[in-house]
């Protein structure tokens, strides 16, 4: 008998040699049906492996992670399968699960895979998952792997296979088809319902542009039809909400090449709209109690050599600016925090002082690879909601709380109501690779996971993850269409304090370190833009919106009329604009629709004589008559809906 410890923490006995798929009809035999794929003591395993020592098991389904790689994995070997079909002599190399599907690279030879044979591939490769194979295992010496391949001419396997240890090598084989493989599958084919080759691309061998360049085949498959359905609607959803395209048709922000890839150039109303942002924190930070500060966008080397900076960003960022006198050079700041911590050292502090919080929008620059740039979320240039604040050693657990607070402030105001936060601590088993000794620590990591806790926060503590200067907490939100997305962070620093030499008079009337905590809600504020475009498709919070009316004339007789409408607006500090084409009042509306303008006021002679307006709200239609002061009275009920004020 083997003993299995089940993820709830129960131990069941079973007899040596039974599998996973028996635990889990031991169960009920609804979970047999749905469990696709295992891990054995940390390890990926078939559900057919046969158990024979007590271990951890976890039975995977297609919902979760592990049994999607599993699904997707199997189903490229399945593609690799239907290629050959259609190109017998096509080499195979390599075939993984990857976030979101699968890929296999195969040398072609002369021949071409292009998006017309996607069909024919997709219709081969359910008929061939249709017979229900089952993935097994077998171990091959390396002699006999080798020869296979080099029987079948495939260099890149014999390659794969050179690489290897004799002992450890496994082939996978399902119906008539075999390819070198670790493991990993679902039980048969015959689980994959659907399947949608998304895209061929061109890929060099083991990434090496030096090698042959490979065919790739990206695809995705599911378990379901419906659920491939829901994914290509949700591909479409996030291509219209793409905040480069949003960006542009919004006239929010630009790039140009004269100024420079990576360094975005904010227009009139996209600056409107990050002033906003930023003015709403200001109030929020004021209120917990932060101060604004000032820096410049360049420091001396030193200073960055001092904070460490430049050992980490140095040889791979931007390089030093030079000044006419010798040895005199300067960084563009990659973070504030050296700045800030020379704020702290203005004047001498003793612990009733304590907390400072300084507060910046600090613009930082780092360099990124052309290739890696991506809109406003992968820039050169960049500004961060960037804040210190130096504290005591027992302050710590109070600020981290208030700041936890205020980033949850932020999140519910702008309609993110699903995130989580993953909380990074040290490896414990690796003290040398942390700065500072074990019980601040302690302190800090129990600070971190007890106001996460307090605060209700949906949390996950990964181990191994801090930074060698300290543990953090960082913010994911899950947007309209479901995708993660990191966004605000709180760090602990235990690092800058000490290389600053920074200080403060304690009680016992002796110098000692505070601590520092870097905090960001928003991360930067293109980032957040980014998501926030991508989470609400242009259609904002209805405070934020660059242009929250427009007026619409029948005709150029209302003008009068219409020109009193936009100033009343506008002393309620109302952003609001005026159609002033001579196009019919439909066509006026359609474009208004397209514009996102949360309200449309259409004004024509009745509204003229009695003084109002008729309202239309973006999305929605017709919303009645009201007289001007009804209409501001009702755009400030759901202005004030969104934004509560912040309370400490
Ligand atoms: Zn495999
Ligand atoms: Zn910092």
């Amino acid at each position: 008998m083997i003993k299995v410890t089940l993820p709830d923490g129960s131990i069941k006995e079973f007899e040596s040699n039974s599998t996973p798929f028996d635990v889990a009809r031991s169960i009920s035999e609804g979970l047999a049906r749905n469990i696709i794929s295992a891990s054995y003591n940390g390890l990926t395993i078939e559900t057919t492996t046969a158990l024979t020592s007590d271990g951890a098991l976890v039975l995977h389904t297609f919902n979760d992670d592990e049994g999607k790689k599993a699904f997707w994995h199997s189903s490229a070997h399945v593609l690799a399968e239907t290629i050959l079909e259609f190109y017998p002599k096509a080499k195979l190399t390599i075939g993984p699960a990857i976030e979101n599907g699968f890929y296999y690279d195969l040398d072609l030879g002369d021949d071409v895979i292009s998006e017309k044979d996607f069909q024919q591939i997709e219709k081969k490769f359910l008929e061939l998952a249709r017979g229900k194979h089952e993935f097994k295992m077998r171990s091959v010496s390396k002699a006999d792997a080798l020869s296979l391949y080099k029987e079948e001419n495939n260099p890149y396997k014999v390659e794969l296979i050179d690489g290897l240890t004799d002992g450890d090598i496994t082939f996978c084989d399902h119906n008539n088809f075999t390819d070198l493989c670790r493991g990993g599958h679902i039980p048969n084919t015959g689980i994959i319902k659907a399947i949608k080759i998304m895209n061929v691309a061109g890929a060099y061998w083991r990434g090496d542009e030096k090698n042959n360049q490979l065919t790739r085949l990206y695809g995705i498959s599911f378990p379901k039809q419906k659920m491939l359905t829901e994914y290509l609607e949700l591909l479409e959803e996030a291509k219209k909400r793409d905040h480069r395209k949003l960006g542009r048709e919004l006239e929010l922000f630009t790039f140009s090449q004269r100024v420079g890839a990576g360094l975005p150039l904010w227009l009139p109303k996209g600056a409107a709209l990050r002033g906003r942002l930023e003015d709403f924190l200001k109030v929020a930070q004021k209120k917990a109690g932060y101060e604004m500060v000032m820096t410049p966008h360049i420091g001396q080397k030193e200073l960055y050599v001092t904070s460490g900076h430049y050992e980490k960003y140095g040889e791979d960022s931007f390089q030093a600016i030079k000044t006419p006198k010798m040895d005199e050079e300067f960084l563009l700041k990659p973070m504030n925090c050296p700045h800030h911590c020379e704020v702290y050292n203005f004047k001498p502090y003793s612990y009733k002082d304590l907390p400072k919080r300084f507060a910046e929008f600090g613009t930082v620059y780092r360099y990124e690879q052309s290739g890696e740039l991506h809109g406003l979320t992968r820039v050169r240039g960049f500004t961060q909601d960037d804040a210190h604040i130096f504290c005591t050693p027992e302050q710590l657990d109070e600020e981290f709380k208030n700041v936890i607070d205020l980033v949850l402030y932020v999140f519910g105001s702008l309609g993110f109501e699903d995130f989580t936060a993953q909380v990074s601590i040290r490896d414990k088993n690796n003290p040398d690779k942390y700065i500072g000794d074990t019980k601040t620590w302690d302190i800090a990591e129990n600070a971190i996971i007890s106001a996460a806790s307090d605060k209700g926060l949906k949390y996950v503590i990964e181990e191994g993850e801090a930074a060698f200067y300290g543990p953090k907490l960082d913010f994911m939100v899950k947007d309209a269409l479901g995708r993660s997305w990191q966004l605000g962070t709180i760090q602990v620093d235990y690092n800058l304090p000490e290389r600053f030499d920074l200080t403060y008079k304690g009680r016992d009337n002796q110098l000692h370190r505070p601590v520092m905590i870097h905090r960001a809600p928003f991360g930067s504020m293109e980032r957040f833009i980014a998501v926030l475009l991508e989470h609400t498709g242009g259609n904002f919070p209805l405070w934020l919106m660059p242009e929250q009316v427009i007026i619409l004339p029948i005709s150029d007789k209302y003008q009068i009329y219409t020109e009193k409408v936009l100033h009343l607006l506008e002393n309620s500090e109302i952003r609001a604009l005026v159609d002033n084409r001579s196009e019919k009042t439909g066509r006026k509306i359609r474009d208004a629709e397209v514009s996102k303008i949360p309200f449309m006021l259409i004004v024509g002679e009745k509204e003229e004589k009695d003084g109002t307006v008729s309202v239309r709200r973006h999305g929605e239609g017709d919303k009645g008559t009201y007289s001007i002061k009804d209409f501001i009275a009702l755009m400030n009920t759901e202005i004030e809906k969104t934004v509560i004020p912040f309370h400490n």
